[in-house]
């Protein structure tokens, strides 16, 4: 027998599920000849690509990793000093293998499905404490984008907030991270908001002013006082930030105490890598008066059907909206999983635990500027945490050298330099800078007297400015210090929540596809997370090529000239790319085009965008086919001709269709001089088949979070990189410490140059190793699987919106509105569902009362089958309910989820069994995944609104 010795496996084949005999049988199902044919039916002719996507030949996975060894390699993991808002840190290895590395917890979803979700929702519970506790603040959200964002989020909300309607300036510390500066400089310019930079001892306040925001310490490392600044604020009805170190908190006076409104940061340091840039959570903390104005989710304590503790994302209907045209913020995917890294951070070390860390810091930095002082050297800051800042002069290049021989990086400014210390500087590290600078100088380490200087190491805080108050004093914070406990702990709140490891997670528009393995490995690599985003270029080279790479291959799939990979979310995505068409027109002399045209249809961070980048929002009607209305849109268009900025548009359709229309619709904004944006969230539908390009879009983002492969990680991190086309690429995002732009290049929009750059990886892998038919073949099938499903569920449930030729893309909408008449809500199915071992599709977007479901290309057809089995099991549920058969209010749909302890509680009063309650199908006694808590009421956690972990008596009561 000859044997095959040139057989390599397809990864392809690991990534999309269904095989051959699978495929037939779906086919035979659906009534199409072949997945081609399908296709035919289903993407109009006029707009697929003519070509086969020039990409690499696919890599095998082992190939894959193979080579990306030799990509690592060309980084150069340097000892980082440079600071800046970024810190090499100690990741406790219990977490970063069971929660960063673990699929239990990345591949969760945003916890809309609180009772499935009670595990992360509870440890973003603990971050939301510990930002409280730390910053002194009342109450604080589950996370940000990133410092910058979180900055300018903070701005929008004193704005928001002023009393003066005239005030329009908003003081900028000139002390503040120049990243962060460069961010408040793009967001404010759409809104008129004047940015007025300046030092904060001299700034002569006054009433135009409705902001003011400074950093803690400051960008320098000096430590100020600003408590007379903020007395002086408050007086001209000023609000104050505050941008704090975390880790300085442990130390210092929290900004609560000395009259901050808003606190943020980055929350990095607890226990994230660097990664590039990102991906990290910022945290955002505010006072209790103001938390209707707090951006992004809140979590909140609630209460359960049986009235037990449960938690939940507070105030949803608001977050689910985002505030649409009235919108200044556009926040949807945050960063989730690492705000649950850095809560585990303080949960694992503990108060003493972090007190002692920041007091190491503190002390290696007191001790390094000693010996420089003894050196001769002169060191700058008065009042410090982390940071000495020394003055060179002729010296600056000699140092330079002596730390790269070193394998060090210093922060360096003109003839200055400053040295940031973090939690994995050693004393070892610190004599290595000590012996450098003093051989600069002529001398040695003998000169010193080091054990004396050892000794007489004294924390260097002011009186006045130390940390008198506790912090962390909730017992969640002092139980898990043994590692053991700490794995327990981790793992009993991950057994509480349903992600991808369970079964498929069906969300529209969400694209929930598999997270392989492969592409989540190379991560964690320290060629890559102990990376500063500031490092020198030619230490990167592995981190440029897998760039370069990347922004080719997209700029492919996309048919566009060029991408930024800066946005660290679809959201951030569309106003990047709406602010590069701002940017477009105004060069063009063109500034008044300031009108986007949105359909009814569109995902809430639409107009939301829109509304940030100044844009004035036309809403353009849909038919009741679910397809723009080309009428209206032709209409409103050319009454705008003179003032059109640009349509966005989602495609295929957020209702599941490819508008035939799109191609017309691209050209009559053309022709009124507007830009077509592509909001790419269904680019899953189009990858190999058609692209923004072929369509006739100017622009477009993509939420490599869920077309290629980024887990969602419970609610980020994402990506949102955008293409352009080619008249369009002076304008894509500069940065201000690293050149990426050039002269006509837009601000920041994210904190790094490559925003959250450590996640680009997955991406870069997904495409290396499909390749341009496994890419194809993962759309085929992505369409495939849906109109399987609509085969199986339309005489169940009735199918919004399909093709011409009665096809959907790859998602579609089931109607729920009908069962409203006898009293089942679209929730109830939702609910219903997890008892069957399944989380929700999305739910009522884009149409009320309707569910929302994509099965992805990664799903088999037994796992389509368990799910289409439930749904029309449910759907016979409902029917008892419509016939009578059953209680209106006391049915296993209304009563759904059910816990365990309701069903082997000794009272059963309901009047169905409580096998049909939790084993309704025979599948779901094999493998029965339990939702921990009943029902959680939403009006109650509302009323009382709770954000913080609550005393452990409070719950112990209501849990009797
Ligand atoms: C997910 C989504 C967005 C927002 O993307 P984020 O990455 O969550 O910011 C925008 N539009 C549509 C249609 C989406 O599905």
């Amino acid at each position: 027998m000859k044997l095959n010795i040139d057989y390599q496996e397809k990864f392809e084949q690991r990534h999309i599920a269904p095989n051959e005999q699978d495929t037939a049988k779906m086919l035979e199902t659906i009534s199409a000849d072949s997945v081609d044919q399908l296709i035919e039916q289903t993407v109009p002719a006029n707009i697929r690509l003519k070509k086969v996507l020039d990409l690499p030949r696919a890599k095998s996975e082992a190939d894959y990793l193979n080579d990306l060894k030799q990509v690592a390699s060309k980084n150069k993991v340097f000892k980082s000093y440079i600071g800046q808002g970024y810190h090499d840190v100690i990741v406790p290895g219990v977490i970063q293998r069971n929660i960063l590395e673990n699929p239990g917890w990345y591949t969760q979803y945003t916890p809309y499905q609180a009772e499935i979700s009670q595990g992360r929702l509870q440890a973003l519970l603990n971050f939301q404490t510990m930002v409280a506790d730390l910053t002194g603040m009342e109450i604080a959200n589950a996370s940000l984008l990133d410092e910058g964002t979180a900055a300018a989020e903070a701005m929008f909300m004193q704005y928001s907030l002023r009393k003066n309607e005239n005030a329009k300036i908003f003081f900028v510390s000139e002390e503040v991270l120049p990243q962060t500066i460069d961010i408040l400089k793009t967001r404010s310019a759409p809104y008129g908001i004047e940015i007025l930079i300046g030092n904060h001892r001299k700034a002569e306040l006054n009433e135009d002013m409705f902001g003011a925001i400074v950093q803690y310490p400051a960008g320098t490392g000096e430590v100020y006082n600003y408590s007379d600044f903020a007395l002086k604020a408050h007086e001209k009805g000023i609000k104050l930030t505050v941008i704090a170190d975390i880790m300085s908190l442990a130390l210092l006076s929290p900004p609560g105490e000395w009259g901050a409104d808003i606190v943020l940061g980055s929350s990095q340091r607890f226990g994230v890598p660097m990664g590039f840039g990102g991906p990290h959570a910022a945290f955002f903390a505010t006072k209790e008066e103001y938390k209707r104005s707090l951006p992004g989710r809140i979590i909140g304590v609630t209460i359960d059907s049986a009235g037990n503790y449960a938690l939940r994302m507070a105030l949803q209907t608001r977050e689910q909206h985002i505030r649409r045209d009235k919108a200044t913020s556009n926040i949807c995917t945050a960063q989730a999983l690492l705000a649950i890294m850095s809560g585990m951070y303080a949960v694992y070390h503990g108060p003493k635990g972090i007190k002692l860390i920041a007091e190491r810091i503190h002390g290696l930095t007191v001790f390094l500027a000693s010996a420089l002082e003894n050196l001769g050297y002169k060191q700058e800051n008065k009042n410090f945490f982390d940071t000495v800042k020394l003055e060179l002069g002729d010296l600056i290049d000699p140092i330079h050298a002596e730390a790269l021989n070193n394998e060090v990086n210093l922060h360096y400014i003109g003839s200055s330099v400053s040295i940031t210390i973090d939690e994995t500087t050693s004393t070892e590290d610190v004599m290595t800078l000590i012996r450098f600078f003093a051989k600069v100088k002529g001398k040695t380490i003998h000169d010193l007297d080091i054990d004396n200087l050892k000794s007489i190491v004294r924390s260097q805080i002011p009186e006045e400015l130390k940390r008198k108050s506790a912090f962390l004093t909730h017992p969640i914070f002092n139980s898990h210090h043994s590692e053991h406990e700490m794995l327990r702990y981790i793992k009993s709140l991950e057994a509480k929540d349903l992600s991808l490891c369970h079964s498929m997670i069906a969300l529209g528009s969400c694209t929930m596809k598999l997270n392989a393995t492969t592409e989540m490995v190379p991560v964690t690599w320290a060629e890559f997370s102990k990376i500063h985003p500031f490092a020198p270029a030619d230490q990167v080279g592995g981190y440029m090529q897998i760039f370069d790479e990347l922004n080719k291959w997209l700029s492919e799939i996309t048919g566009f000239a060029a991408m930024s990979l800066q946005p660290n979310s679809g959201a951030q995505g569309e106003y990047a790319g709406l602010m590069v068409i701002r940017a477009y027109h105004s060069d063009r002399g063109d500034a008044q085009r300031n009108v986007a045209l949105i359909p009814s249809s569109a995902h809430g961070t639409n107009p939301a965008s829109a509304a940030m980048a100044g844009m004035k929002i036309v809403i353009v009607k849909c038919d009741e086919r679910g397809n723009i209305d080309v009428a209206d849109l032709k209409a409103k268009a050319e009454e705008h001709a003179s003032d059109l900025s640009c349509l966005m548009v989602t495609y295929p359709s957020t209702h599941g269709v490819f508008e035939e229309s799109i191609v017309e619709i691209c050209e009559i904004i053309h022709h009124n001089g507007g830009q077509v944006y592509m909001d790419g969230a269904n680019m899953n539908a189009q990858v190999g088949l058609t692209s923004p390009a072929t369509i006739g879009a100017d622009v477009c983002h993509l939420n490599l979070h869920k077309t290629f492969c980024i887990p969602h990680g419970g609610g980020g991190p994402g990506m949102g990189p955008i293409g352009v086309a080619k008249h369009l690429v002076p304008y894509l995002p500069g940065h201000a410490v690293v050149n990426i732009g050039n002269s006509k290049s837009i601000s920041a929009v994210s904190s790094a140059p490559w925003g959250s750059a450590s996640i680009l990886l997955i991406s870069h892998a997904y495409i290396a190793m499909m390749g341009a038919e496994g890419l194809t073949n993962a759309t085929k099938y992505a369409i495939l699987n849906a109109n399987y499903i609509k085969s199986r569920l339309e005489s169940s449930y009735p199918v919004l919106y399909s093709g011409s030729q009665g096809r959907c893309a790859h998602e579609m909408i089931l109607d729920c509105r009908a069962f409203k008449n006898f009293g089942i809500e679209v929730t109830d199915i939702a609910k219903r569902l997890m008892d069957y071992g399944f989380h929700a599709p999305t739910v009522s977007f884009p149409v009320a009362g309707t569910v929302m479901i994509e099965p992805t290309e990664s799903e088999p057809k037994h796992e389509l089958d368990r799910f289409c089995d439930a749904m029309i099991a449910i759907r016979e549920e409902i029917a008892e309910v419509e016939s009578g058969q059953i209680d209106k209010t006391d049915n296993p749909l209304k009563n759904a989820p059910h816990t365990s302890s309701v069903v082997t509680s000794d009272a059963w009063g309901h009047p169905y069994s409580r096998k049909k309650a939790a084993f309704p199908l025979p599948y779901v006694s094999a493998y029965k995944f339990w939702p921990s808590v009943g029902r959680v009421n939403d009006t109650y956690g509302d009323r009382t609104l709770v954000c913080s972990c609550p005393p452990v008596e409070s719950y112990a009561e209501e849990t009797v």
